[in-house]
């Protein structure tokens, strides 16, 4: 498998950028990484010049991506850096670190549609990740319709060169990370605003951090679709875990009937109950990138998930101080490699 790799790429990055070509007519980070002739007024046989006028107009995100060098300064926080980072580092592709403290080299986009699939919030431009992740997503998507989902709607993956985030996610740092709507894509393609604009449902009947509160999810919004969706996403080798709200989790244990051995990977966690979080392991060969621990043994069904539903993870106690907020990561906190990261075009 190894020494097919960079074969492997070459193709990857073809595909790429003929499908980023699709979107803009002259990506200028695809013309900064390959040498692209000048156009020279010069004709081919049929009459047509030999490359296209550039459209110096054409509207396109990805041409924002002339990265404009950086002075790096170690003990700025990362997300300064990597929030401002608007395309991806042109290196082999590489997730490096660990999914709370990292970046990412190489990161592809998925493209905004495919089959099976939609990219929600284009303006966050949070839609790259390893090439790995970016064919998880489009296998998932392939087979949601045969789920009875009509297809995904993609939420955050990771920075174009991954990293801490300005907001949201303290993971999603290195490309191996992805939400997924608990929701399923409409019937249409949406617009650039609908995309901005659409919101998520939420699987829960109420507030969690009451005393007593239900914490199951709303069977008329927790479906047996969703249930499917997320045994499918769970059911990939590639996947080291799926983060869900402790409901999901408890609709899921009594969901399967048959094999149980793909919910140990499907964690209770806070939040996700509006979308489920997948995070791929350490692609094969990427000496970079840190696993995390694998879970527990076992379907996660049990006391664990008792505690989940209980009021402790939940209900704040009355003599509670309020927990200091962590201080950001610092770019001296990452992996050296992110440094060439950041300054790579
Ligand atoms: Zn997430």
């Amino acid at each position: 498998m190894r020494h097919f790799a960079p074969v492997f790429w070459a193709v990857r990055a073809a595909l790429v950028l003929a499908s980023v070509s699709a979107l803009s007519p002259s990506p200028v980070w695809a013309q900064a990484t390959l040498p692209v002739p000048k156009p020279t007024g010069a004709a081919t046989p049929s009459g047509s010049p030999v490359v296209p006028p550039a459209r110096a107009s054409a509207p396109s995100r990805l041409q924002a991506h002339v990265q404009a060098p950086i002075t790096v300064r170690m003990n700025t926080p990362a997300r300064d850096f990597f929030g401002k980072m608007t395309g991806p580092a042109p290196m082999k592709p590489q997730a490096i670190g660990s999914y709370a403290k990292g970046c990412q080299a190489g990161a592809v986009a998925l493209p905004q549609n495919g089959p099976g699939f939609q990219v929600m919030r284009l303006s966050r431009n949070r839609f790259w990740g390893q090439p790995e992740l970016i064919d998880y997503l489009e296998d998932l998507g392939r087979d949601a319709p045969k789920l009875g989902w009509r297809g995904l709607m993609i939420g955050d993956m990771a920075q174009p060169r991954g990293g801490p985030m300005t907001s949201g996610h303290a993971s999603h740092q290195i490309g191996l990370d992805a939400d997924i709507w608990l929701k399923q894509m409409p019937d249409h393609i949406m617009t650039a605003s609908e995309r901005e604009n659409v919101s998520a449902v939420s699987m829960l009947r109420g507030r969690l951090d009451v005393a007593g509160a239900d914490r199951t999810v709303d069977p008329k919004k927790f479906t047996a679709a969703h249930a499917r969706l997320i045994r499918r996403a769970a059911k990939d080798p590639r996947v080291a875990r799926i983060f869900v709200s402790p409901g999901i989790k408890k609709a899921l244990c009594v969901f399967e009937t048959g094999d149980r051995a793909w919910l140990r990977v499907v964690r209770p966690w806070w939040g996700h109950h509006y979308h489920f979080h997948v995070r791929l392991k350490c692609p094969a060969g990427d000496g970079a990138c840190q696993n995390q621990a694998a879970p527990p043994p076992g379907d996660g069904c049990g006391k664990a998930l008792a505690w989940w539903m209980s009021d402790e993870p939940w209900v704040p106690k009355p003599d509670a101080k309020p927990a200091k907020p962590k201080p950001p990561l610092t770019l001296a906190a990452l992996p050296k490699q992110c440094i060439a990261v950041l300054q790579a075009r």
